[in-house]
């Protein structure tokens, strides 16, 4: 399929949700993430932030809602495991409703692995400053959900699996995890969203930025994992 049709298709099936008249799905949700952690949510995000520093991994897991609307941790998923354990929620919480999922960016150990960096002076503080520089340029901010990251929270909650949640942690900063939760959405998103889905344009990795459309989506929140005082929400 040639990109021209494929964006023929796209405005085709968005010409038929705007007809329809797109139904909202998620509107004004005053949930917030930082308020359903527990000190020990935030100890187990920790946990695998340094696991991904240690190992280079990428580590993940699902975001279960308690009885009590509290957040815990689902069974941890390891790299390439992650893609397929995150697309069935409800083996990771049994019974429990899943709020969406947490996964690390190991940003860090991926610069080490693939330079090789062993060379004297090449501290951490030094090559995440470096990296960090990089992500800047490209408009990123280390704990920021990539592209694809928000493609998934969108389609898991057109399919009713999950509430819409991204959570990223990074080696770059043991301190913050950054999370995206859908505020409001309509049908026309989610075919969109498919659209990308079926038809990717780019390489799909992590350091692909959300696209302009999939932000005002999204509500943004930083939790601090040491601290549970200085806990803010943001706004891009
Ligand atoms: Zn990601």
């Amino acid at each position: 399929m040639t990109t021209k049709e494929q964006k023929e298709i796209f405005e085709h099936q968005m010409l038929l949700a705007k007809e329809k008249g797109s139904k909202p799905i998620s509107q004004h949700s005053t949930y917030t993430i930082k308020d359903k952690t527990t000190p020990n949510l935030r100890k187990k995000f920790l946990e695998e932030i340094k696991k991904t520093k240690e190992t280079g991994k990428e580590r993940g897991f699902h975001l279960c809602i308690e009885k009590d609307g509290k957040l815990s941790a689902g069974n941890t998923c390891t790299g390439d495991e992650c893609g397929i354990s995150f697309q069935q929620p409800n083996l990771s919480c049994q019974e429990r409703k899943v709020q969406g999922n947490f996964h690390t960016h190991p940003y860090l150990a991926e610069v080490r692995k693939l330079y090789n960096i062993t060379f004297k002076g090449a501290s951490d503080k030094l090559l995440s400053a470096t990296v960090e520089s990089f992500l800047k340029e490209k408009g990123f901010t280390p704990t920021m959900p990539s592209h694809k990251d928000a493609i998934d929270a969108i389609l898991g909650k057109c399919a009713n699996k999950v509430k819409g949640t991204t959570c990223i942690g990074t080696d770059l900063d043991m301190n913050k995890v950054e999370c995206w939760t859908i505020k409001n959405m309509d049908d026309g998103d989610c075919i969109r969203a498919l659209m990308e889905k079926i038809t990717p344009k780019e390489e799909d990795g992590y350091q692909t930025l959300p696209h302009d459309w999939v932000r005002p989506l999204f509500d943004k929140e930083m939790i601090e994992l040491k601290s549970t005082k200085k806990n803010y929400k943001f706004y891009i």
